[in-house]
């Protein structure tokens, strides 16, 4: 059934790191070799031995309109003749600017990148420069791309592979990022009491997308926020994941609480590299040009991501957020009855079109609870659903994601697909 997977991975080791150009697609924690990729076309994934899956993976998130949505391709096609990249300012950096602007609440002014990695690096250096603090906090589990500073307890590959810390990774950098387990609000406060005069920033993701779906208690970003002001501390929000994915306004209009700085990424980008960050005006203006902290980029506002980022945007509607919910609560309430009905347990954790479901009984609030999750299981399962034709993102610490290609047929082939998955292993 995956012949020709397995042939080109036996290939792809030989040219490339683990045969992969990233390592959540290498399959290490769920199979012996990935899936090699075809072609996509609304919520349907087709491999090169010509299986087709309904894919909950999306690109690890960006497709929130589906693969090769026809007003994407169709926008992206003309504006690839009318150019590449330009290297100077166009109008479409504006209007991206603009809807960004309009629909994130903390955004008065915005800086395009090239990825999400290089968003959150800059939006360090950024609180760094601006508060002339060293220090930065982040929480155990959460991913905010690759940078030195962040690759420090991170979540999804790096917790997969068991690499905490990446060898590489000097010590004097570490030094300087304090991390705390997630919704713990008594283990922030004894950070703020140790180094609160020197920590510049507190980076989080609103909902944490990185150790499996993990939402805030209630009250908890408030708390944040209020710590971080009456410390003098930046508050960021990594919206790199939950952008436009938890809510019409994001995870910050959703939850109504503003940071000082958003990272973005992923859908902003309509499958195209894209990342950006932004805040107030008066924090934004420090950056290079208008002020002397430094950050560039050759590609950063490129046409064709910026094209294929307005035109997934501006396609999202309310009632988009209202669909994800419906099939949202489908699924929800199908996974619970099957796992129930085979005796395996399942808590299931969700924030708008992100879900994530753990094997254990226990409630999955950070990264030790999402660790209790029986990932043999998870691994029988993934490969189970993958022979059923659904394809799920390939770790247990990594969330489904919906988009609006996805139909209730799909939902109920997906419960079906569970079904006989569980039943199979359960044999
Ligand atoms: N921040 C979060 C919350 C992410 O989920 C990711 C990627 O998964 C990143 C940052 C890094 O983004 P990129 O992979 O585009 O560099």
């Amino acid at each position: 059934m995956f012949e020709k997977s397995k042939e080109l991975y036996s290939e792809a080791v030989k040219l490339m790191p683990g045969g992969v150009n990233s390592p959540a697609r290498a399959f290490k924690s769920v199979g012996e070799h990935p899936l090699f990729i075809d072609h996509a076309e609304g919520a349907r994934l087709y491999d090169v031995d010509g299986n087709s899956y309904i894919d909950y993976c999306l690109s690890f998130g960006p497709l929130i309109l589906g693969h090769s949505d026809e007003k994407v391709v169709r926008e992206v096609t003309q504006a690839t003749v009318r150019g590449t990249s330009f290297g100077a300012p166009t109008q479409l950096e504006n209007e991206m600017a603009e809807l960004v602007i309009d629909r994130v609440p903390s955004v008065e002014m915005v800086r395009m990148v090239s990825s999400g990695t290089e968003a959150t690096l800059a939006a360090l250096r950024l609180a760094r420069g601006y508060t002339g603090r060293n220090k930065i906090l982040k929480f155990e589990g959460c991913y905010h791309g690759h940078s030195d500073s962040l690759l420090i307890k991170a979540g999804s590959g790096v917790a997969t592979l068991g690499l905490p810390d990446s060898p590489g990774v000097p010590e004097g950098t570490a030094k300087n990022t304090i991390t705390v387990p997630y919704n713990d609000i008594d283990s922030l406060t004894e950070a703020f009491n140790h180094f609160g005069d020197d920590i510049a920033a507190v980076i989080l993701e609103p909902v944490a997308g990185n150790m499996g779906v993990v939402p805030p208690e209630e009250g908890y970003l408030e708390s944040v926020r209020e710590m971080t002001e009456e410390n003098g501390t930046l508050l960021i929000f990594d919206e790199v994941m939950t952008g436009f994915r938890v809510g019409y306004n994001c995870a910050q209009g959703h939850f109504n609480v503003t940071p000082d700085i958003t990272c973005l990424g992923k859908v902003i980008g309509g499958g195209l590299p894209v990342g950006a960050y932004g805040g107030k005006k008066e924090i934004m203006e420090h950056i290079a040009p208008a002020g002397d902290i430094y950050q560039a980029g050759t590609l950063s506002g490129n046409p064709l991501a910026m094209t294929a980022g307005l035109h997934t945007l501006k396609q999202l509607t309310e009632e988009s957020y209202q669909y994800f919910k419906k099939l949202g609560d489908m699924l929800e309430d199908g996974l619970t009855e099957i796992f129930k009905d085979y005796g395996y347990p399942i808590t299931i954790n969700r924030a708008g079109s992100m879900i994530g479901f753990f094997l254990t009984d226990q409630d999955v609030v950070d990264f030790e609870s999402a660790n209790t999750s029986d990932l043999a299981l998870f691994k029988a399962l993934y490969q189970e659903l993958l022979k059923e034709g659904v394809y799920l993102p390939p770790s247990q610490f990594e969330g489904m994601f919906l988009s609006t290609k996805h139909t209730e047929a799909d939902i109920q082939d997906t419960l079906n697909a569970f079904r006989n998955a569980l039943a199979r292993i359960k044999e």
